[in-house]
């Protein structure tokens, strides 16, 4: 199994590209623009992307989506709670950002607890709320894709649509800082952490774990 970050778009979300090196399959996470970088990524490394899945409807991490789905056969997934968020481009911010203004159907949903197969590949859903309704982290093997829940020293904002300060903060040390110690967190900006740096060196999640 191998990740590739690529910091996609005007406003540089990581995109991450799962893929299996005996399958050829792979997962796209978050194609928020650069789509040229990402197909090149593909086309390099020989990989068949199956599916998008989105760690929420942002449009920082969506904006690539349409674009992606011209060249390659995917299906796209997001959790029930932004279904309303990725259709619409005002609640998903496009409209106001630069770059393509989207709303996007999903070809799925998925929930907590849930595990999506790829080949060999395993992934499995973590329902995080506070960012958004619908927020997820995605956990393969020993990486846990966080996108905008957890940063590495910080937290996703929660002024926005279906934010909430408590419920996200919640969601993080009820769900997240409970895994264990070494679990590499690769956030939707921002360089990497570790659930162990997290859990002591997080100043938002400081008492929240003893
Ligand atoms: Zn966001
Ligand atoms: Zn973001």
């Amino acid at each position: 199994m191998k990740i590739e970050r690529i910091p996609a778009g005007v406003y540089a979300a990581n995109c991450y590209i799962i893929s299996s090196e005996t399958t050829g399959k792979g997962v796209v996470v978050d194609p928020g623009g650069s789509v040229d970088k990402i197909s090149r990524y593909l086309e390099e490394n020989s990989i068949e992307p199956v599916y998008i899945l989105l760690t929420h409807a942002h449009g920082d991490h969506i904006m690539g989506v349409p674009e992606l789905k011209q060249y390659y056969p995917l299906k796209v997934g997001v959790h029930k709670g932004d279904l309303e968020m990725l259709a619409n481009a005002s609640i998903n911010l496009s409209s106001q950002m630069t770059g393509p203004t989207v709303g996007i159907e999903p070809d799925f949903t998925f929930e907590d607890g849930d595990f999506l197969t790829v080949g060999d590949l395993k992934v499995e859903v973590i329902h995080t709320p506070g960012h958004s309704k619908g927020g997820v982290c995605f956990v393969v093997e020993n990486f846990l894709i966080t996108g905008d829940t957890l940063f590495a020293g910080s937290i996703g904002r929660t002024d926005l649509t279906g934010g909430d300060y408590d419920t996200l903060i919640d969601s993080i040390a009820k769900k997240l800082l409970t895994r264990s110690d070494d679990l590499v967190v690769l956030p939707g900006h921002g360089p990497a952490s570790t659930i162990s740096k997290e859990r002591f060196g997080n100043p938002f999640l400081r008492g929240r774990w003893t």
